[in-house]
């Protein structure tokens, strides 16, 4: 699972550096060494001429300054660099530098989609000491994260999967989930979710932990939830598939290790369910 690392401290004003590590994102991609998706050097950097306004700070990381910039999504890699998706990140980066990349993208994301105001129409500017950015009109901008609630609806000794329409046939299975609506708590949420995904009501909800995912801004707030009544019903428009697996059961593919989906569910297994080969 994601977690901040011990040694990262969040920064919102730039400190001195020599050597940052520099987190260069055009779009949703991340600039790197090839081919072993270091991060560039300072050498690469320069020959970036980033401007100052799409640079921003992140924080300390293992004792190395760490900052976030954007490029326009025309611009070249530098010599013996590509621009490389942060979910090919997974698995090629420890969970700890994984971590502060999806925090450093979703600062980067934030800079470069709040550079003109929402209420007037007029450029931006960062506010000294503060991760957020001010209008002359009075507007302030913050960092702007999406809570998601997830939850495994739990039966007995089985738990409930599903299968979202975009996932092929055999695909992979996982918890439900959904985004808040406004004026919702996280449990609104859930018993709101749950009822219109698979029709089913639910009880005795157990906070499990949560998790920030960085695509592009979420905060997944991950639950148990006990099955209280009804049929599975699932919504054509969002879910595929979705049943119980109990004890003996052969589980069907499950979600990457770096998420919470895959953590919640792997707490709460049945016994003797058998794993996909996957
Ligand atoms: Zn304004």
């Amino acid at each position: 699972m994601l977690s901040t690392p011990p040694t990262f401290r969040s920064l919102a004003t730039p400190i001195a550096h020599d050597a940052p590590r520099a987190f260069v994102f055009r779009g949703g991609e991340l600039l790197v060494k090839e081919p072993d998706f270091a991060l560039p050097d300072a050498a690469a950097i320069k020959a970036l001429e980033l401007p100052g306004t799409q640079v921003f700070p992140v924080g300390i990381y293992e004792k190395e300054y760490c900052f976030a910039a954007w490029v326009a999504k025309e611009a070249a890699a530098p010599p013996g660099h590509a621009f490389r998706s942060l979910r090919s990140l997974f698995g090629r980066y420890d969970e700890g530098l994984l971590s502060v990349a999806g925090r450093a993208f979703q600062v980067a994301d934030w800079a470069r989609n709040h550079r003109f105001c929402g209420a007037c129409g007029k450029p931006m500017a960062p506010v000294t000491g503060e991760r957020a950015m001010r209008c002359e009109c009075g507007h302030v901008a913050y960092p702007r994260i999406a809570p998601a609630m997830m939850v495994l609806v739990k039966r007995g000794d089985a738990i409930l999967l599903a299968r979202n329409v975009v996932v092929a046939p055999g695909g992979r299975m996982s918890a439900l989930a959904g985004f808040l609506e406004p004026g919702e708590s996280v449990e609104d949420a859930i018993h709101r979710e749950v009822h219109e995904e698979v029709g089913l009501f639910v009880k005795d909800l157990r906070y499990f932990a949560s998790q920030s995912w960085p695509f592009p801004g979420s905060l997944m707030i991950a639950f148990t939830a006990e099955y209280s009544s009804g049929d599975i019903r699932c919504d054509p428009a969002e879910i595929a598939e979705a049943r119980w697996f109990g004890p003996g059961d052969k589980l069907p593919e499950l979600p990457p290790a770096q998420s919470i989906s895959r953590a919640l569910i792997e707490a709460n297994l049945p016994a003797r369910a058998v794993r996909a080969s996957a």
